[in-house]
C-alpha cells in the first residue's frame, strides 16, 4: 500500500495536477460564471454555474480538506460567511448553542445578534473549565458547542477531546475554530472535532491580500446539507480569491515555522520587562495552557498578547509607537501588526462577557526578521 503523504508535501499538491490541455504547473482561474453544456444537461466535467461549483474552487476545497484530514472541505468569502453557514445546516429556532467566553467577537455577534434574531438561544461559558461546559449544555437543546483554541486574543488553550468526549456524550456536534493554530499546527478531527471552521483570510492566505473562509466536515450528510447551502444562499468563494488561498497555502508550513520561532523570542523577550504584567503566549512554560497546547498543537502559533501595567494609556501609547507592527485589524499575514482589541477587533462585544480589558496589547508576529522585530518592540515600550 502506498504511504500517505505527509503535510507538507499535502500542502503543494493535493488538488494542485496541472493542467491536462496545455500541461501548466499551475491550475489555472477558471474566471467564468458559467460553462457550454454538451447538450441540455450533459455537463463537461460535471460543472452548470459557478456558484454551485468552479474548478479553482474546486481546487482549494480539496486542498484544504487533504490539510486538515477530512472528508469535505468547502471554501466561503469570509470566515464568518463559512460559520453562517454550518450554524444554519445545524440549528433552528429554539435550539442552543455553548461558545467559549471569548470566541473571535464576530462570531458572538453572528451568534447573539444575527442567529439569535431567529430564534437561536446562546449561552458562553469558560471552555477550560470542564464542569462549566457541562453545566451550561441543555440536553436536547444544545446542538453546537463552538470551540476555538488557541483563543482570541488571550490565547486560552482548550482541551479538544475531552470536549469532542462531553460534547458527544450530549450528541451535541463539537466544531472548532482552527484559525489561530492553522492545519499546520492543530488537527482538531484527529481529537475527535466534527467540523472545523477556518477563516482563511488569515495564516492559510497569509499574506493580507485575500478574504475566505472554509468549512471540513467528515460526516457525509452534515456536509451535503452545508453544501446546500453554500449554493442555495451563495456565500461562495470567487475563483481569484481561491486561487490566491491555494497559492498563500503552499507556503504554509514554512511561514508557520517561523511566525512560530519569532513569536516565541518576542514573548521571552518581553516576559519580566517592568512595563508588562503578563504575555500571553503558550510557548512559556508558565502559561496555563503550555502543557495542553504541547500536546495538541504542533507549534504554540504566531500571536501574543500583552497586558500593560500602565493601564489603557500604556497599552494604547505602545500601539501607537510600533514602526514595522502596523496598527491595524486581522492577523495571520508575513507582515506583522499590532492590535488594540477593546476598540478594535473586539469593539463588537464591549458591554458583553466577552470584552476584553482596555490594557491589552494583540501582537501578530510576522516572518520579519526577528531582531528588526524586537528593536521595534524596545522602542515603542516605555524606558527600563
Ligand atoms: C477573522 C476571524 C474570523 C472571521 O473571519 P473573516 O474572514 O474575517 O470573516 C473567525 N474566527 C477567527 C478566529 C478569526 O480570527
Amino acid at each position: 500500500m502506498a504511504r500517505t503523504q505527509n503535510f507538507d508535501t499535502i500542502a503543494i499538491h493535493a488538488g494542485q495536477d496541472f493542467d491536462p490541455t496545455t500541461g501548466a504547473v499551475i491550475p489555472p482561474i477558471y474566471q467564468t460564471s458559467t460553462y457550454v453544456q454538451e447538450s441540455i444537461g450533459l455537463l463537461r466535467g460535471g460543472y452548470e454555474y459557478s456558484r454551485g461549483g468552479n474548478p479553482t474552487r474546486t481546487a482549494l476545497e480539496t486542498l484544504l480538506a487533504a490539510l486538515e484530514g477530512g472528508k469535505h472541505g468547502l471554501s466561503f468569502a469570509s470566515g464568518l460567511a463559512a460559520e453562517d453557514t454550518i450554524l444554519r445546516a445545524l440549528l433552528a429556532p429554539g435550539d442552543h448553542i455553548v461558545l467559549g467566553n471569548d470566541v473571535y467577537g464576530g462570531t458572538h455577534r453572528l451568534i447573539n445578534k444575527v442567529h439569535g434574531a431567529w430564534g437561536v438561544r446562546n449561552t458562553t461559558v469558560e471552555m477550560s473549565d470542564l464542569a462549566a461546559v457541562e453545566q451550561a449544555i441543555i440536553p436536547g437543546k444544545t446542538k453546537i458547542l463552538w470551540v476555538e483554541t488557541p483563543s482570541n486574543p488571550l490565547m486560552k488553550i482548550s482541551d479538544i477531546s475531552a470536549l469532542a468526549e462531553l460534547g458527544h456524550r450530549f450528541g451535541v456536534t463539537v466544531i472548532v475554530d482552527n484559525t489561530f493554530a492553522s492545519p499546520a499546527l492543530q488537527h482538531p478531527l484527529a481529537f475527535g472535532a466534527d467540523v472545523i471552521v477556518h477563516s482563511t483570510t488569515k495564516y492559510l492566505g497569509g499574506h493580507s491580500d485575500v478574504l475566505g473562509g472554509a468549512l471540513i466536515i467528515n460526516d457525509d450528510a452534515l456536509a451535503e446539507k452545508a453544501q446546500f447551502l453554500q449554493f442555495a444562499a451563495g456565500p461562495v468563494s470567487a475563483p481569484l480569491d481561491a486561487w490566491l488561498t491555494v497559492r498563500g497555502i503552499k507556503t504554509l508550513s514554512v511561514r508557520m515555522d517561523r511566525h512560530c520561532s519569532n513569536a516565541q523570542a518576542i514573548a521571552e523577550h518581553l516576559q519580566g520587562h517592568p512595563a508588562i504584567d503578563t504575555v500571553y503566549y503558550p510557548g512559556l512554560p508558565d502559561h496555563p495552557g503550555h502543557d495542553l497546547a504541547k500536546k495538541q498543537m504542533r507549534g504554540f502559533g504566531g500571536m501574543l498578547s500583552l497586558a500593560f501595567a500602565g493601564g489603557a494609556p500604556a497599552a494604547r501609547a505602545f500601539a501607537e509607537s510600533t514602526h514595522l507592527f502596523q496598527l491595524a485589524e486581522s492577523l495571520g499575514g508575513v507582515e506583522s501588526l499590532v492590535n488594540y482589541p477593546s476598540e478594535m477587533t473586539h469593539a463588537s462585544v464591549r458591554g458583553t462577557e466577552l470584552e476584553v480589558p482596555d490594557n491589552i496589547i494583540r501582537l501578530s508576529v510576522g516572518i520579519e526578521d526577528v531582531a528588526d522585530l524586537i528593536d521595534d518592540v524596545e522602542q515603542a515600550l516605555p524606558r527600563r
